[in-house]
């Protein structure tokens, strides 16, 4: 397979540029695909640093009172505890059975909630809430009944909030469906990975399609108004053949929006990949097939290719956000909700209130020994210049395919786009060359057959990248 073509990526692109059909070449993908971050914040994580403080974070929870009209608030709740341990897993998370850990974690998300409270200013309406793990439904309808009254009393939920949670297929029925529905969850995201027996027996997670199908099916039944399941490919003993069998079955389930990520296999980082069989993983050359493959299937089946590994039905708000220019993206990947601030709660949980990003000690023994002594859990961050906001700007504009117009960046910024990145625009001509990024005489814009490629534009306004980082980037392929 030499090429293929992306009508249909064409096709759902504002129509703002004129290209015949594109090609996107194996060869192409071969010379801009590169390591790169994922951009759901810049700077990355990886930059944050313990020279920020519980004391930084509080002047910024606290600065919210002097602002005019302060955003919104979007909450991402981490909740770190699953049954059995998936081998592919990179997450934060506590692999136990023992689910009396739970009535203490919740203890301390109290207490952590209370303080936040305390210094926070401004508006305290939450728009956006999103439970994360692990396992958020490793705790019992009880459990997140009281983990909501929390929220509840310590934050105003909007009346149109979007709440979403993230759900192992495996751990719920019908009645912690019915209870989040009952609570106000309206989005479900499911992970599948994959449903090949082999593939599921090679990562240790045997979820049999009937039960993801019983899930979604009942979700929507119940009143959930968006599904998302998650992919991944490049896991052990996955070939083209499974996967494409894996793909036509999700495809008949139909969630609103797929997320198709690819398998970064850092057994020296992450502990439970080691227990991967390494000469099971497919070959370079085999991910490369299956990417392609999925893409074209997709595609075929409706999807619009919304960035990155994320699509989305085309009547789906991502898409409509896309097709707007609205779109954005924070820690939870592409998004509609872009004015809020986040506040991030439980181990690891990652924070950007106005020009500033903190994050969670990661272990729940030093969470719970800062909150003992009062103290916010914070173990790093980052405050940023007005050089950082301005990058940001573009390379999530980059990032969400919405053009970066100097104007505005003139207007917003006070420079003058093409003397200030003088650098960036040299280095972005190859892109150009290539028909992946349209440089013109008032903005730049990703093309159709660039957004493939978007971190790869989006790494030439990051200036940190000429700094060494511990950290080790992935590529979408
Ligand atoms: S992939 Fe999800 S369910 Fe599996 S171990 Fe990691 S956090 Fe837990």
């Amino acid at each position: 397979m030499g090429f293929f073509l992306l009508t249909q990526i064409l096709y759902s692109f504002p129509m703002t540029l004129s290209l015949p059909d594109i090609e996107i070449s194996e060869e192409l993908i071969r010379k801009f695909d590169k390591l790169g971050p994922r951009y759901t914040s810049y700077p990355t994580a990886d930059r944050f640093h313990n020279g920020f403080t519980a004391q930084s974070y509080r002047g910024y929870l606290g600065q919210r009172e002097h602002q005019t009209n302060s955003p919104p608030l979007s909450i991402y709740i981490h909740l770190p505890f699953c049954e059995s341990l998936c081998y592919f897993c990179a997450c934060n998370k506590i692999v136990t059975q023992d689910h009396t850990r739970v009535a203490e974690y919740l203890r301390y998300l109290d207490r952590e909630m209370a303080l936040v409270s305390a210094d926070l200013r401004g508006n305290r309406t939450v728009v956006q809430l999103h439970l994360g793990g692990g396992t958020p439904t490793f705790f019992n309808t009880d459990e997140l009944h009281q983990l909501m009254q929390m929220v509840r009393q310590h934050f105003a939920l909007a009346s149109d909030a979007e709440l979403g949670v993230e759900i192992d297929p495996r751990t719920v029925g019908t009645d912690t469906l019915t209870m989040l529905a009952k609570l106000g969850f309206n989005r479900i995201s499911f992970g599948v990975q994959d449903f090949d027996p082999a593939v599921q027996q090679a990562v240790n997670r045997i979820q049999p399609l009937e039960m993801v199908e019983r899930s979604v099916q009942e979700s929507r039944k119940i009143g959930f108004t968006s599904t998302n399941a998650d992919l991944i490919y490049g896991l052990p003993k996955q070939t083209q053949e499974s996967f494409a069998r894996t793909l036509d079955s999700l495809i008949r389930v139909a969630p609103d929006r797929i997320a198709l990520y690819n398998y970064a296999h850092l057994p020296g980082r992450f502990k439970a990949q080691r227990l991967i069989v390494e000469r099971d993983l497919p070959s370079a050359e085999t991910r490369l097939q299956i990417f392609l493959m999925s893409l074209r299937r997709l595609l075929d089946a409706g999807y619009v290719y919304i960035g990155l590994d994320h699509f989305a039905k085309p009547d789906d708000e991502l898409n409509k956000a896309r097709l707007n220019n609205t779109l954005h993206r924070n820690f939870q990947g592409y998004t509609t909700r872009s004015e809020c601030d986040l506040i991030g709660f439980g181990v690891s949980a990652i924070s950007k209130v106005g020009n500033s990003y903190s994050q969670t000690v990661r272990t729940v023994n030093a969470y719970y020994q800062h909150l003992d002594a009062n103290q916010l859990p914070v173990d790093k961050g980052f405050e940023l210049s007005a050089d950082d906001v301005l990058r940001r700007e573009i390379i999530m504009a980059l990032m969400c395919s919405a053009p970066v117009e100097f104007d505005a960046i003139k207007r917003n910024h006070g420079i003058d786009f093409t003397h200030y990145f003088a650098t960036e625009l040299t280095r972005l001509q190859p892109y150009q060359d290539a028909g992946l990024i349209h440089i013109g005489p008032d903005s730049i814009q990703v093309t159709p057959k660039g957004r493939l490629f978007v971190r790869a534009s989006a790494m030439v306004f990051d200036k940190y990248l000429e700094q060494p980082t511990a950290s080790r980037y992935s590529k979408l392929i």
